[in-house]
């Protein structure tokens, strides 16, 4: 059986890609993409292989190598699409094609059929991966397929347009509406429980804030949710974590096995997959790869680089969470501070943002990797982390949990107007203050700085970090 397909374009692409190939006179056209890949062994949910694709970069066709075109047919020379194949082939990229049907469907007509078996020939023959095809027909539809030989095509399953927003066209969408959700049809239409319903989310940490999130989006409708946390439970997460029970302390309990208890308890049919480890945990690629939507809800700046990372590389938003309270002492007030952060390609990343302290993360990495010179090095204070236990309250952790959500519920609705999810939510819980923070991407920065690793894809090593 072929992979299942995605196509995930990023919003800046097919921003490029539509204003490049609109025509006033209505005829065709067509410019490349170079895709970067995600080659999923098995989809946790499914079990089953999966391939997704993101758009990396746009390659317009020269003038000069156009030959016609009308408002049912666009022809050009391969000259462009020769130096494409080497470009992919050496970049580990896939080479693809969009072309344009302005006044029809978006479909692939027997006349691409043909053209795209003659380029898939020659592609395949040149020793490539593979061919993608998209075609945007009139109304903004999509379709895309990939050429799995010069024979073989599968079709893409979804469709994902990913920036400042969210917006996910699947194929073999169910549109039944549930009784359950119909109170949240009444506010969004119809449209939007089939949408949440498909989507696969992913909650890294399940403490305090993740374990909200976790139960505010099964709630929510979420249809497959993947929950990555490598902690136990103690005595005093019981103060905030959702669903957990004293009982659960006493027979050390998984915190991703409490959220996932409560998960199947609700009924409402999510299914989740639990995985009791570290984010950085090569197991998890296939998990992460898979997802839609990132949750990141832990306070591990190792993990947050990995995430910050993924989001870049796969086009994947990651809406990550972050606290800081601190009490007030003599001449210093409450500083009860609650973030929310939508990373993805095209602003600033977690690194630009100053939410990710390197210094702490590479002490993390040694407590991972050697315990005892971290041990060692903390005695002679070189190394930051494992203080005083952060303070932690249960309303605020659940009401920045639902500032998250909220977020992703804009940037698939667009309740709040069509700017799409802030970039930086700041919330003073102390000060009944609620305001967007954002900063500029800095320009050496090897994540969000320039745009190649923007939908990358699988690189070797993963996600570009050695060890
Ligand atoms: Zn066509
Ligand atoms: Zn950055």
């Amino acid at each position: 059986m072929p992979a299942a397909l995605d196509i995930v374009l990023l919003q800046s692409h097919e921003a490029a890609l539509r204003s490049l190939l609109h025509r006033d006179n209505g005829s065709e056209a067509a410019a490349y993409v170079l895709f970067g890949k995600a080659e999923i062994a098995a989809d946790p949910w499914s079990g089953q292989p999966r391939m997704r694709l993101i758009s990396h970069e746009v390659v317009p066709i020269p003038p000069d190598e156009m030959v016609s075109a009308s408002a049912v047919h666009v022809t050009w020379s391969t000259r462009g699409f020769m130096r494409l194949l080497g470009v992919a082939q050496h970049r580990g990229l896939v080479a693809g094609l969009v072309h344009t049907h302005p006044s029809a469907e978006a479909f692939f007509s027997d006349q691409d059929d043909r053209n795209e078996a003659e380029l898939a020939r020659t592609a395949f023959n040149k020793g490539a991966a593979g061919l993608a095809s998209v075609v945007f027909g009139r109304n903004e539809a999509i379709v895309g397929r990939l050429w799995t030989s010069s024979a073989e095509t599968v079709n893409a399953s979804s469709i994902s347009l990913i920036g400042s927003t969210i917006r996910i066209s699947r194929v073999h969408a169910d549109d039944s509406e549930p009784e359950v959700l119909a109170r949240q049809a009444a506010l969004f239409g119809g449209g939007f429980n089939p949408v949440v319903r498909a989507l696969r989310v992913g909650v890294i940490g399940c403490g305090g804030t993740g374990s909200a999130v976790a139960m505010l989006l099964t709630r929510l409708g979420v249809g497959f949710l993947g929950l990555i946390d490598n902690d136990t439970i103690d005595t005093t997460n019981l103060n905030r974590v959702h669903g957990s029970h004293a009982t659960d302390v006493e027979n050390g309990a998984a915190k991703v096995d409490i959220a996932a208890r409560e998960i199947a308890a609700a009924g409402l049919g999510t299914q989740v997959v639990a995985r009791k480890a570290w984010v950085g945990d090569l197991a998890l690629r296939d998990l992460l790869r898979s997802c839609d939507v990132l949750f990141g809800c832990t306070d591990d700046h190792q993990g947050r680089l990995t995430l910050n990372r993924l989001a870049h590389y796969y086009g994947i938003p990651l809406i990550d969470v972050g606290l800081r309270m601190r009490s007030a002492r003599s001449g210093v007030d409450y500083d009860m501070t609650g973030r929310v952060s939508t990373i993805r390609p095209g602003s600033p990343c977690l690194m630009c943002l100053g939410v990710v302290d390197p210094s702490r993360a590479a002490a993390e990495g040694l407590r991972r990797s050697d315990p005892a010179e971290f041990e060692r090095r903390k005695a002679e204070a070189y190394v930051a982390g494992g203080g005083d236990p952060a303070p932690a309250v249960v309303t605020f952790t659940t009401s920045i949990a639902c500032a998250a959500v909220d977020e992703l519920i804009q940037g698939l609705t667009g309740f709040r107007g069509g700017h799409g999810m802030t970039h930086n939510r700041i919330r003073r819980f102390d000060r009944m203050e609620d305001r967007a923070m954002t900063c500029r991407p800095v320009s050496s920065c090897p994540v969000c700085g320039s745009e190649t690793v923007w939908g990358r894809g699988d690189v070797n090593p993963f996600l570009g970090v050695i060890g």
